[in-house]
């Protein structure tokens, strides 16, 4: 049995949570799922946003699967999604976004991987209103921080028979952040003759993907601008509601989808639950579950390519709890 932290999370989370632990349970995996919360909806109840309960847990289990957690916008306190990711020192955000058959989107051979670097930057958290009328926030970026992600970009493309890293940048302006975002990308490609490797300035970047997808394999990225694409990459495979991510760190792994705690749809049973379902599957894999993790995918293929159930965002009428089943019944 492999214990794994189950944080519920806010909005739309619960939903697409639980329906993920009983995709995954459908596999027949051993899982035991240790549930404790974190967010607004356990400081309702305890006044703490994320409870000692919660860090006892990850600490001891260092496997957890994440619901998304509300964030206030432009104040209030600090997102518990970027504490998480700075105390467990999950360094790389992967995502992998690819075209899934049977979904209406604009392209349909798109598969990619963001690699964002996921505990520095704009995302420090370091801000503060000089004087009235004037605001400051501190760009960090540390040569530990950047060789890291981009040797986890250059190995995750050799595992897994990638070709191409590109590293995403604005060193251009940013001569001395991004300049060493890019020096770090750089040294570390040298290591890999093997995988080609590219740079593109991020604005640049958003044209090419929107026009391009299918010339990119492996992206590695800043954090702010891998949490930005990677929003503009699930819109080019068919929305939030389809793209995965893990939060990976020297040995600790908490899984969870793209997208936010969607509070226009939380309660309704109308979310997509895929999102979750695939950070699911990327559990299993992280595990070395990857029979049971292949099965989870098929079955989400087969759902989406059959067609007749498909949650609203994708233009259907089934209930996230309709959905699950299907994916349930095909595992
Ligand atoms: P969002 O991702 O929650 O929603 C954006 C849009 O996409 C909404 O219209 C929503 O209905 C739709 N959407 C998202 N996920 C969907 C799904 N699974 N099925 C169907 N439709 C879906 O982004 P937002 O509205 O900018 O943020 C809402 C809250 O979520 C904020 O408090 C934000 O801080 C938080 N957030 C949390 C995380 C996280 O926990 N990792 C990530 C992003 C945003």
């Amino acid at each position: 049995m492999v214990k794994v932290t189950l944080i519920p999370g806010d909005g739309i989370g619960p939903e697409v949570a639980y329906a993920t632990r009983d995709v995954i349970d459908a596999t027949g995996a051993q899982i035991e799922w240790e549930e404790v919360n974190a967010g607004e909806t356990v400081y309702k109840e305890k006044g703490t946003f994320i409870p000692d309960e919660l860090i006892e847990s990850i600490n001891k289990n260092r496997i957890a699967f994440k619901g998304p957690i509300t964030t206030p916008v432009g104040k209030g306190f600090k997102s518990i999604n970027v504490t998480l990711r700075q105390k467990y020192k999950t360094y790389a955000n992967v995502r992998p976004v690819k075209s899934i058959p049977g979904v209406k989107s604009p392209f349909n051979n798109i598969d990619l991987v963001i690699m964002r670097e996921n505990t520095e930057d704009l995302y420090a958290g370091i801000e503060h209103e000089v004087t009235e009328g004037v605001t400051e926030a501190i760009k960090v970026i540390t040569e530990e921080a950047s060789t890291k992600i981009a040797e986890f970009a250059f190995k995750y493309a050799i595992e897994n028979g990638r070709k191409k890293v590109t590293a995403v940048h604005k060193a251009n302006i940013m001569k001395i952040t991004d300049g060493l975002f890019i020096r770090c990308a750089r040294k570390v490609a040298e290591k890999y003759p093997q995988i080609e490797y590219e740079e593109v300035i991020v604005d640049n970047m958003c044209m090419q993907l929107v026009m391009y997808p299918e010339k990119y394999d492996v992206l590695v990225l800043p954090n702010l601008y891998g949490d930005i694409v990677s929003d503009l990459c699930a819109g080019l495979v068919g929305g939030l509601g389809l793209v995965p991510g893990a939060n990976i760190g020297d040995d600790i792994g908490i899984f969870e989808a793209v997208h936010g705690s969607a509070p226009d749809i939380a309660g309704q049973n109308l979310a997509n639950p895929i999102a979750c379902i695939l950070s699911g599957a990327m559990l299993l894999d992280y595990i070395g579950e990857k029979e049971k993790a292949q099965m989870v995918r098929k079955a989400v293929w087969a759902v989406m390519e059959e067609g007749k159930v498909k949650t609203r965002d994708l233009g259907g009428t089934a209930s996230t709890k309709e959905i699950t089943a299907e994916i349930c019944r095909q595992i």
